[in-house]
């Protein structure tokens, strides 16, 4: 598989940007940069967006993709999510006061919804055509779900934002063909005790997940947050463990 990598950080500036994968052009994971770095074209390719957690570093972009395919003649986008997420992007975002609820919008070209919201149960692997998409929960400071991706034989986890976890290892564990593993590594280790009170990972503690993970496969830390990035990447090569990586923003083929 393909994945483009528009976002890998927990912050933006003129040379980095939020959290936002897309694989295979057509399935986006998290939404923080899509619209932001995608041409119109590009941006009416994508069919599904899966969204981690509402933190806006994972979701500032999401609106403008309804409302720029909305103006389009593009059919609908389906948005995915956990139950739980699903329920908080209705309430928080798409609650007719921050933005319109573009489920019951008609688009104007195609006479079809904008977008129609698919809820995940978490555990359990949802088909979006050929693809399977498990949701897992992961621990963070709100309702957040990582997804395991498996596509065309080959499987992909996300772990979005979390502090130390489990469950979503386990299954990666069991998975077949793990091609690539996104967690995240925040803060540098000097500021552990911050990493540790808003949920996110180290260094440090990157390596501890490291040891749940029995697979032989690359494991980037995404979501530095950018005056650290050097600090972060260097202790993460302190590691010494050859499938630790940091995420860069370029096309990776997995
Ligand atoms: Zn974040
Ligand atoms: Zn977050």
């Amino acid at each position: 598989m393909r994945l483009k990598v528009l976002g890998a950080y927990g912050a933006s500036d003129a040379e980095h940007n939020l959290t936002g994968y897309l694989i295979d052009d057509w399935l986006a994971v998290d939404a923080g940069t899509l619209t932001s770095k995608l041409s119109l074209a590009q941006q009416s390719r994508i069919q599904a967006v899966y969204i981690t957690h509402t933190h806006a570093d994972h979701t500032r972009d999401l609106p403008h993709l309804i409302l720029n395919r909305y103006s389009q003649n593009s059919p609908p986008l389906t948005l995915l999510a956990s139950k739980e997420v699903m329920q908080l992007l209705s309430e928080t975002m798409f609650n007719g006061v921050v933005w319109p609820d573009f489920s019951a919008l008609t688009a104007p070209t195609t006479g079809k919804p904008a977008v129609q919201y698919r809820s995940l149960v978490p555990g359990k692997k949802f088909m979006f055509g050929d693809v399977g998409l498990t949701a897992v929960p992961v621990d963070h400071q709100i309702p957040a779900c990582g997804v395991i991706v498996e596509m065309n034989g080959q499987t992909i986890t996300f772990t979005g934002d979390t502090g130390p976890t489990s469950e979503i290892w386990k299954r990666t564990n069991k998975a077949s063909n793990v091609v690539a593993v996104i967690t995240e590594a925040s803060f540098p280790n000097d500021q552990q005790t911050l990493a540790d009170d808003s949920a996110h990972l180290s260094p440090q503690t990157f390596g501890d997940e490291l040891k749940k993970i029995a697979i032989d496969a690359p494991v980037y830390a995404s979501h530095r947050k950018i005056p650290f990035e050097r600090d972060i990447e260097s202790q993460i090569r302190n590691l010494r463990d050859r499938r630790a990586r940091v995420l860069l923003e370029k096309n990776y083929t997995l």
